[in-house]
């Protein structure tokens, strides 16, 4: 719910006559190595922003900037060192640029960079340097000494020394967040949330005595500190504040924050900016809450941003926020589509096609827009979502709501740089399928995101006395497909037109088709053969598309056939397609209601689980012939003042052309605010 990932390498499928985009001929292609493609986003429509509203941007971008070394040391104790050691060895080599070892050096810096340290970003797992041991020592004894990140006295061969196995010992650091739970996930996690020494079993119990169960209003235990023993063995957190850890990098956050705060849009942003900051210099959590409840009630201003120890994937406990930051503003076009969505709600849910009895009676829709990224900083850079949901303080979102938000630009990026990838030749089968995937699965896919978040999670109520929690395990993805459920009726619904979101009857069996092809075949390609569907989304995905093959089957109305020796997927009648949702949503919903756990395993275990051999070999086949990269990220755009004689600035102007390299390494210099002593 928090947070959205782009589900796609699929994806890859629109033209799409509806955008935004500014110009036809943007180049989102920028680099590519390893498993990793990097793109850059289009920001439509700032240059029609006011001159105001560009400044407030233009601080807000320098504030993300400026916490780009936090997000390097939680990362790994190590990293801003070796960031520093690698990016001079890069920009001093003197030997040849083409050969093998550089190459690979190259790309093993490509990777560090894209992972804000060393390791994978999504897997976590150490990268490995196909460049020799003996190459990065020569090249750190050919740096002169003004370039060697080592305290006064010491020499290449201490850093040597220190770097070497953490780099090329693959027993050192080997994951930045383990979750294997038979291990103290702690003590084998790389990151550098704990300090050395800290067990799992001992911050527990530190939590456990400070924490009272009964607050109504708790505090987000953890969330901007570090653990560590101090000389005598006992626990203590190191707070990120002013004038705590990370203190320097925050000086110079809390200065462009000001200076955003002196070009507010309202009172009301005024006053969020000012509780961030004085946040920001005491560390007090209390504060963080107070702040984390005026930006979600500000739902005016234009102009909005993140920036903060936000969410906690990288603590193996869940608690530490990794920090980060978007700047962005309104895409009032778009949004109007995600409250004309809201403002119907109450319709959405009286005509659903479940138990009255199931029903709410009053439904509120979460508040929700759609946004322009204009910055990506900190962990959502340069790997980023496509959707957030905040704050993440559970008593917060139910007594004062959350925000939900859209990055269409981005989306947008992922699905123009797809485009001509070769998947919908491969995959999709036929021309005219093709083509209503191309003209409308774009505008179709954020519709079925905008009815899944904003109506389909909200949608339904439980019976008195049934569990929150009676479906365990399989509720997770029971609850997936029930939003999806819900979403996936509701496209093909002429109500739809009547709103004036859409502009076509037919343009659901867009994303009907890509449902389908893509619950019955193509996210096997993220499986590996022999495995099970084990996570909560793709066993949705497959619960609901394998249901609706099997209960069709009578009357065909979705086949799997065979084409020149290759499997497809033949939609023979989109309506009754969508019966047979109605009837699935009405299903689960009933599970949901009644509590009936036995009902929803039958379900999971039939449906979702297992996967035919010989279809999942073939998608692996035909996909691995597809040179489709697995994991995407973005540059960001540069952003310039102009200034006057008296040096006010008259405009702020964007950018696009900077390289991968050219902007990480621009990074490194101009915001370097921590050094590469290790934290
Ligand atoms: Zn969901």
């Amino acid at each position: 719910m928090k947070k959205v990932i782009p589900t796609l390498v699929l994806g890859a499928l629109a033209c799409m006559p509806a955008l935004a985009a500014e110009n036809k001929d943007f180049n989102y292609h920028v680099d590519r190595f390893a498993d990793i493609e990097v793109l850059r986003y289009e920001v439509p429509e700032f240059n029609s922003l006011s001159l105001q509203q560009k400044k407030m941007l233009y601080y807000l971008s320098q504030a993300a900037q400026m916490g780009r070394d936090i997000i390097w040391d939680q990362n790994g104790r190590y990293n801003l060192k070796i960031r520093k050691t690698l990016e001079n060895i890069y920009t001093n080599y003197k030997g040849d640029r083409e050969s093998k070892d550089f190459k690979a050096f190259e790309k093993y810096l490509k990777q560090v960079w894209f992972g804000n340290g060393i390791h994978h970003h999504y897997s976590n797992d150490k990268f490995t340097p196909e460049f020799s041991r003996e190459f990065f020592e020569e090249q750190v004894r050919a740096l002169p000494a003004d370039k060697l990140p080592v305290c006064q006295g010491k020499d290449a061969q201490h850093l040597i020394d220190v770097l070497g196995p953490v780099i090329f010992d693959p027993t050192v650091m080997a994951k930045k967040v383990n979750q294997d739970g038979s291990q103290d996930i702690i003590a084998t996690s790389a990151g550098n949330l704990y300090g050395p020494g800290v067990t799992q079993a001992e911050v527990e119990e530190y939590f456990a005595k400070i924490k009272d169960p009964n607050d109504p209003t708790p505090i987000s235990y953890g969330l901007n500190s570090k653990m560590v023993k101090d000389k005598d063995g006992n626990l203590k957190e190191l707070h990120y504040h002013l004038n705590g850890l990370y203190g320097p990098a925050i000086a110079k956050i809390i200065y462009w924050l000001d200076m955003a705060k002196n070009v507010a849009e309202n009172d009301a942003q005024k006053a969020y900016i000012t509780k961030l900051i004085d946040y920001y210099i005491t560390g007090d959590l209390r504060l963080f809450d107070e702040y984390s409840i005026l930006w979600a009630e500000d739902t005016k201003s234009n102009v909005d941003f993140v920036n903060g120890f936000i969410e906690s994937y990288s603590d193996p406990l869940g608690m530490t926020g990794s920090w980060e930051s978007y700047v962005n503003f309104k895409n009032s076009k778009a949004s109007a589509r995600t409250e004309a969505i809201s403002s119907n709600a109450q319709w959405f849910e009286s005509n659903s096609p479940v138990d009255p009895r199931f029903r709410k009676e009053n439904v509120k829709g979460v508040s929700a827009k759609v946004i322009t990224a204009a910055m990506l900083a900190g962990d959502a850079f340069p790997s980023t979502a496509i959707g957030i949901n905040l704050p993440n303080a559970n008593w917060i979102r139910a007594a004062h709501g959350s925000k939900s938000v859209t990055l269409e630009n981005i989306t947008e990026a992922y699905e123009m740089a797809s485009h001509g990838n070769g998947f919908n030749e491969e995959f999709v089968i036929d021309a005219p399928t093709r083509k209503i995937m191309e003209d409308y699965l774009y505008i179709t896919d954020m519709l079925h995101t905008d009815l899944h978040e904003c109506l389909g999670h909200a949608s339904g109520q439980l019976l008195p006395g049934v569990d929150q929690d009676a479906l365990k395990e399989n509720g997770a993805a029971l609850e997936e497909a029930r939003a999806d459920l819900f979403a996936l009726y509701y496209l093909a619904d002429p109500k739809l037109l009547e709103i004036g979101v859409i502009d076509n009857p037919d343009a659901y069996k867009a994303e009907y088709y890509k449902y389908m092809l893509n619950g019955l075949m193509t996210q096997l390609n993220r499986i590996e053969l022999g495995k099970d569907v084990e996570e909560a989304h793709m066993r949705n995905r497959q619960l609901i598309a394998q249901w609706i093959l099997d209960h069709g089957k009578k009357d065909k109305v979705v086949e799997l056939v065979k084409k020149g020796g290759k499997t497809f997927v033949k939609i023979n009648d989109y309506k009754k397609m969508r019966a047979l949702i109605g009837q699935l949503l009405g299903e689960i919903q009933r599970i949901k209601s009644e509590g009936d756990y036995e009902a929803g395993k039958k379900l999971i275990d039939r449906y979702a689980v297992k996967i035919d051999p010989k279809l999942h070999k073939e998608v692996l086949n035909r996909y691995s012939k597809l040179d489709i990269p697995p994991y995407r990220g973005f540059v960001n755009p540069v952003y310039k003042p102009v200034t006057n004689e008296k040096g006010e600035i008259t405009d702020i102007t964007i950018d696009y052309s900077e390289t991968y390299p050219e902007q990480m390494l621009r990074l490194s210099r101009e915001y370097s605010t921590l050094g590469t002593s290790s934290h």
